[in-house]
């Protein structure tokens, strides 16, 4: 039984001390971990664990622009912090040259999306220019033939409006907390929704699993981040946790759940 972690964040200051042995855990469950840059340093950084002989049977990379990164503006919330953020300006267009550049090193483009969560960037202008960000890496991923791993938050009909109108195709909508109606609209778009452990704790991921078809989801930690326990750290052997969910949902074994969840990730990310 092989399990997959379609979305974390390895590469952050909190896993800095015992990458080795969350690593090893993973392992130990027959993992595959993709690992998520969010920015031009991240993406390099994510890119070196997913090279390193000691982690590359395990760990791969999706290259991502978070859309507050891309903005390039100087992060001030307090939910940047434990990130190994290059909070410096960069350009977006030369990171989508060097993701181009790179294709063949990583699985996905991810997480890129809209966010309109930040008090900062709630400006229309803002979010046109996220928009704007937003459409140049669908373009991306379409000209490179990858699939995409979608973060929206606050901009969920915005984001799937895009998706939609760009015709893009193989997608994931990772941590969806949209209302029932659009889930259901993600549905008949044959996209994928990856559910994260803290559906131990949130009825909205329960509700998700039961409206999704076991074939259009997908399982991921956002580690450090969505622990099944609040205030721990998570980490992509949690995957468990939220196979035990689905099984108890969808009233089938964790076998099945896993083995059909395995077989989704083959379809996507072309294992
Ligand atoms: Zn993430």
């Amino acid at each position: 039984m092989k399990l997959i972690d379609v979305h974390a964040h390895l590469e952050t200051k909190r896993f800095e001390k015992d990458l080795k042995e969350v690593v090893e855990r993973a392992r130990k469950k027959k993992m595959i971990v993709i690992n998520a840059g969010v920015n031009p340093a991240t993406n390099r950084r994510a890119l070196e664990i997913a090279e390193n002989p000691k982690y590359s049977d395990v760990v791969k990379v999706s290259f991502g622009m978070y859309p507050i990164d891309a903005l390039a503006k100087e992060i001030s919330s307090g939910e940047a912090e434990g990130f190994l953020r290059d909070v410096e300006k960069f350009d977006v267009d030369d990171e989508i040259k060097w993701i181009e550049k790179n294709k063949d090193k990583c699985v996905a483009i991810g997480e890129i999306g809209l966010d309109y969560n930040f008090e900062d960037y709630q400006t229309d202008e803002a979010r046109e220019m996220q928009k704007k960000v937003f459409v140049k890496l669908l373009k991306l991923a379409k000209k490179i033939d990858k699939p995409v791993i979608i973060h929206s938050r606050k901009a969920e009909l915005d984001a799937m409006e895009i998706l939609e109108k760009e015709k893009t195709e193989n997608v994931v909508m990772h941590c969806f907390s949209a209302k029932k109606s659009l889930i259901k609209r993600g549905v008949d778009n044959k996209w994928f929704f990856s559910v994260p452990p803290v559906i131990t704790r949130l009825q909205h991921f329960q509700t998700l699993v039961e409206m999704v078809p076991l074939t259009q989801i997908l399982t991921e930690t956002d580690s450090p981040y969505l622990s099944p326990v609040a205030g721990e750290r998570n980490e992509p052997a949690n995957v468990s946790v939220t196979i035990s969910e689905i099984a108890k949902i969808k009233k089938i074994s964790e076998k099945e759940v896993a083995e059909q969840i395995w077989k989704n990730a083959e379809k996507v990310f072309g294992f």
